[in-house]
């Protein structure tokens, strides 16, 4: 099978069938091609239902955890949103493709750079700014941020996240243990915080500041 028609599949049976059903998450990663942002040597694993190796210790989630992420922030299309964990890149090109403007702060320099050139190679590079850094501290120079998307797991929500988020915003993150956590879905609409657990799941560490040492 070809990667489009694996990639067809995988929205239809990981995603749309499991419950993702905002038809412009759907259609997003339905359309960006998935195996031009892992190593070459996982590429024969793009479409797979698991995360997936990408280097340094590091995994990309699997496609229903990225797609399921993505539409607990509800985002229209004019939303300026910050990731943290750019990783490979791929969960800010499907950010990209559904905001107006997004900034992914990445901890592994070798990372940062691998995300910068799959972002360039997708088109994307003009709606995406790849930082270098410590994200669990946010990126206060460009907030505030509509929506706030976490891809590693917190010992809890850094208050300097919530202290960058607009009102109304979003934020999602996975909270919990090193190795468990609830993936957590903060609303904020007139100045109240509401939070739900969306899932639960397995992302590797947030490092730095407000992450585990
Ligand atoms: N969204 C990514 C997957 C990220 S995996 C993708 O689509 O590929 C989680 C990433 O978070 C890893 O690359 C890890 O290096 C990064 N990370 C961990 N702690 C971080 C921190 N404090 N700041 C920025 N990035 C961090």
């Amino acid at each position: 099978m070809d990667f489009k028609q694996q990639r067809s599949e995988m929205v239809e049976r990981q995603l749309r069938r499991r419950g993702i059903h905002d038809p412009r998450v759907l259609a997003a990663m339905g359309a960006l091609p998935r195996e031009n942002f892992l190593p070459p040597s996982e590429r024969a694993s793009s479409y797979v239902d698991d995360p997936v190796s990408i280097g340094y210790g590091q995994t990309i989630s699997q496609p229903y955890i990225t797609a399921l992420m993505v539409e607990c922030l509800e985002l229209k299309g004019g939303e300026k949103v910050l990731e943290v964990g750019a990783g490979c890149g791929y969960h800010a090109a499907v950010l990209a493709s559904l905001a107006s403007e997004v900034i992914s702060i990445e901890y592994v320099p070798e990372l940062a750079e691998i995300a910068r050139a799959n972002l360039e190679a997708a088109g994307l590079s003009h709606k995406v700014r790849v930082i270098c850094g410590d994200g669990s501290t946010g990126y206060e120079a460009e907030a505030p941020y509509d929506a706030i998307s976490v891809a590693a797991g917190a010992p809890e929500v850094p208050e300097v996240l919530l202290a960058q988020l607009k009102d109304p915003g979003r934020l999602v993150i996975p909270v919990g243990s090193r190795d468990e956590q609830e993936l957590l879905v903060i609303s904020r609409e007139h100045g109240k915080d509401r939070t739900r657990v969306a899932t639960y799941c397995r992302f590797v560490p947030l490092r730095g500041r407000e992450g585990w040492v």
